[in-house]
């Protein structure tokens, strides 16, 4: 923004349980639910926030998570493009093509029957998460590990999206 000469009027955190699933699934019921319900109060404040165009201070969450995952992203950001790598789908993958459909930048492709990442990931883990068979993989440990996206998000709202705007590979069955 910076760069392009542009400021940011506010910023706002909004802690969700997390969905990315390399570090491990989203964590107990209970804390999503009390996750999922403080996001939801606190997003009605933002909201009349945004509407009247006030200015303020830029949330950026507590200190030590702000430094250490600022220098982290700056590391890690040039490689985050090919760590699709360690993306493989088992014998359970039955080439619904839902996860190239889903892909919000493009990147899979049904070759053979069988999704290839492009590697231009964005690490944003909605193929993995969303497969109904649960049949891609990141690494060794995901077979073990519980998949989570927004229980109010239908997943035809999300191909539905991803359809519209033009983005993915055809926009879902
Ligand atoms: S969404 Fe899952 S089952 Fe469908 S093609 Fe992709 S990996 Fe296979
Ligand atoms: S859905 Fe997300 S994680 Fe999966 S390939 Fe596309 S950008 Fe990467």
């Amino acid at each position: 923004m910076k760069d392009r000469g542009l400021l940011l009027s506010a910023g706002f955190e909004l802690a969700m349980p997390s969905n990315y699933i390399p570090w491990g699934g989203p964590g107990p019921e209970v804390k999503r639910r009390r996750r999922i319900s403080a996001a939801r109060k606190k997003i009605g404040g933002i909201a009349v926030k945004v509407a009247g165009r006030e200015e303020g201070p830029v949330e950026k969450g507590p200190l030590w998570q702000n430094v250490l995952f600022s220098w982290l992203n700056k590391l890690a950001f040039p490689y985050v493009p090919a760590m699709d790598k360690s993306f493989w789908v088992d014998e359970k993958c039955n080439a619904c093509s839902i996860c190239a459909n889903i892909c919000p930048c493009g990147n899979i492709e049904m070759k053979t029957d069988r999704p290839a990442w492009l590697h231009h990931c964005e690490q944003c883990l909605a193929c993995i998460q969303w497969c109904p068979q649960e049949a891609i993989q990141f690494g060794k440990k995901t077979p073990n590990y519980e998949r989570y996206h927004h229980p109010e998000v239908k997943l035809k709202d999300v191909l539905a999206f991803t359809a519209t705007n033009g983005i993915g590979k055809s926009g879902g069955d």
